[in-house]
């Protein structure tokens, strides 16, 4: 159990030892091989289990740096959440020189325009604002390949679902899809039926 048993680029895994993540956790052994071979995947697992390291990592790996516009979108429940998410991102694509965007509400919308005008090859956000900007068309998701939903049953409770599904219908129907949910409550496992073709990775 290495990181460099995946095949992901050097860049990415010598990002990873500078970080000292030295052995993938259990929910990463499972995720990262999953979305390398292109799978739609429902998770089911707890904070603290490197779960954002087990999509950050395989994203980091298939950026195509050259490409300015965004090629994955990262939703999130809370500011707080996508500003760590962001930053766990940077860490990982340090060295492939990745660009993410944070998205969020309460925060000044013309200056996340303007970042978004720039590179930035994964976007980050919580549902209401990424919805304005999509309503707005200061985000591009011509080039979106990667949807992920992080935290997806507090997204529920928080009464993000409507945004979220309309968000969906903003981005190309040829993508991946990746859903994270500590618990699974009905509404969850309709949205990924409707949406998605997964495969259930179940890790405690
Ligand atoms: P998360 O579940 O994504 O909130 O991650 C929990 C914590 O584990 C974070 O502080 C990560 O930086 C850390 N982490 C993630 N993957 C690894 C790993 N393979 N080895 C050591 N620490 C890790």
């Amino acid at each position: 159990n290495k990181f460099e048993d995946f095949g992901i680029q050097d860049e990415i895994l010598k990002a990873l030892e500078g970080l000292r993540y030295l052995h993938p956790t259990k929910v990463q052994e499972e995720v990262i091989p999953a979305v390398l071979a292109g799978k739609d995947i429902i998770v089911q697992s707890q904070t603290g289990s490197g779960k954002t390291a087990s999509y950050g990592i395989p994203l980091c790996a298939d950026i195509d740096w050259e490409e300015n516009r965004p090629q994955a979108l990262i939703l999130v429940p809370t500011r707080e959440l996508a500003t760590q998410v962001k930053e766990d991102i940077m860490n990982i694509g340090r060295l492939k020189r990745i660009k993410a965007t944070a998205v969020y509400g309460k925060a000044k919308f013309a200056i996340q325009k303007s970042e978004l005008k720039q590179k930035s090859h994964i976007v980050v956000g919580t549902p209401g604002r990424v919805l304005e900007h999509l309503q707005e068309g200061t985000m591009k998701v011509d080039k979106i390949r990667y949807l992920v939903l992080d935290e997806a049953d507090e997204m529920l409770n928080m009464g993000f679902i409507e945004q979220v599904e309309a968000i969906i219908d903003f981005l190309p129907k040829e993508r991946q899809t990746l859903l994270f949910s500590a618990t699974m409550p009905s509404k969850i496992e309709r949205l990924a039926t409707f949406y998605m073709k997964p495969d259930k990775l179940s890790v405690k």
